[in-house]
């Protein structure tokens, strides 16, 4: 039998773990938290906030890797009254559609953007410099970068169409994702999986191939390889619960400049106490730029937004994400460019910045099937399958 161990236990962790085990492999997980999930973790408390505002997307593989399994769970769905709620802000004023030259950048028809180029010169040959910029600013929702627009065009255009696909992508479980990471902790439990909290790993174990599952910023000081980085973005995270007002929006997206605040109990009540409201956003801030100037930003499209927010706050939260958000590629650089999964003698990289395709978690998905895939020696079709 073959036995494996894994280092981390967020969602590439618990992917691996789970996948070697379908496969009759011998597994243990070591994770340095207290709990499992990682960065997928929801809080405790009568404010249930995942780090940061998260949807499950359900164009990508682990949708259908986690359904085949029944691990998603029950979903909240954005109601269609509340969906109709989602607001823009362009050139300072609140609409309810994005400006037209953006909607040619959404077109099917629209052509494959090339990687070499940067988003905003590529977008602006399609749909001019308004269009462009609107689209780029867009597109932060899944990127979670202060610049959208200079990052490769063929990355930024995937990110657009998935987070504007109609029917939309986004799928939000029921109670946060903190139901999913628990239901898979159960299934690695019921295949065998011996999984360790509170066990932060400081040498990598010769024994066994070994998934390291970490972030990669924890990967490169395991395995003291310094060429373990990839860009990322830098975000402030606000959340906030208000008083309930109808008419509030669902959400808001900035077209001004990166960033998206969304109201979480618009489709799942359970988040926040009865006659309160949990909202959480993102607003991207540049390498200069303080935790402050984003609050700033996102306290603009709040008063834009949520009249009379300031008089409903009863809980409020901010924070810096830095690096936290997954992998951007730069132009002239696509996913296969990013530090390889194979790190040779046994040991592998399963997480978000390292080089298997997909929109945010998928990243962490594909690398862990490939990851379990290369150490058991198995195509991960199969693993997929099993
Ligand atoms: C603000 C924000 C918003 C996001 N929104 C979305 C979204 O809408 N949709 C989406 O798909 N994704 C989203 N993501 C990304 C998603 O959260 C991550 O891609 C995913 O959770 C990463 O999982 P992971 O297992 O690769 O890494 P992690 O979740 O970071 O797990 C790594 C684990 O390794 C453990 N660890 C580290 N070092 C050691 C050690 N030495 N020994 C033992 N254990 C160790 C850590 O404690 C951690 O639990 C978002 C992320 C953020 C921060």
């Amino acid at each position: 039998m073959h036995r494996i161990t894994v280092i981390g236990g967020g969602l590439a962790g618990l992917t691996a773990a789970i996948t070697a085990a379908e496969a009759g492999a011998k597994v243990t997980v070591y994770e340095a938290h207290h709990t499992l999930g990682g960065r997928a973790r929801t809080s405790e408390g009568p404010y249930r906030t995942n780090d940061g505002p998260h949807a499950l997307y359900n164009g990508g593989p682990h949708w259908s890797w986690l359904q085949q399994r029944d691990l998603i769970g029950p979903l909240a769905p954005l109601p269609p009254l509340e969906a109709a709620r989602l607001r823009l802000r362009h050139k300072g004023a609140l609409r309810r559609t994005p400006p037209f030259a953006m909607l040619k950048l959404l077109r099917h028809s629209a052509q494959q953007a090339p990687a070499d180029v940067d988003f905003m010169s590529w977008a602006t040959g399609q749909a001019g410099e308004e269009g462009a910029r609107a689209a780029a600013h867009y597109s932060a929702v899944a990127l979670f970068h202060h610049d959208p627009g200079a990052l490769s065009a063929a990355f930024v255009q995937e990110r657009l169409r998935r987070a504007t696909k109609l029917p939309p992508e986004a799928h939000y479980p029921r109670g946060g994702w903190a139901g999913v990471v628990d239901r898979m902790a159960a299934r690695a439990w019921n295949l065998g999986v011996r999984m360790e909290t509170l066990s932060r790993v400081d040498a990598l174990p010769t024994d066994t191939p070994v998934v390291v599952a970490t972030s990669l910023d924890a990967a490169r000081r395991l395995l003291h390889d310094d060429s373990l980085t990839w860009p990322s973005g830098r975000t402030t995270l606000i959340d906030l619960a208000l008083r309930t007002r109808r008419g509030d929006a669902f959400a808001v997206s900035d077209l001004d400049s990166p960033g998206w605040i969304e109201r979480f109990t618009a489709q799942d009540r359970t988040l926040a106490p009865a006659g309160e409201q949990l909202l959480q956003g993102q607003i991207p801030i540049a390498p200069h730029e303080t935790r402050a100037d984003g609050v700033a930003r996102a306290e603009q499209l709040l008063d834009l937004a949520f009249d009379g927010w300031r008089e409903r706050v009863t809980w409020r939260r901010e924070s810096v994400a830095n690096g936290r958000t997954g992998a951007v590629d730069l132009p002239g650089t696509s996913w296969r460019d990013r530090p390889g999964i194979d790190r040779g003698d046994g040991v592998y990289l399963a997480g978000d910045q390292v080089a298997a395709p997909g929109v945010l978690s998928e990243v962490s998905f594909n690398s862990a099937l490939t990851a379990v895939s290369l150490a058991l020696g198995r195509n991960a079709l199969d693993l997929k399958h099993a």
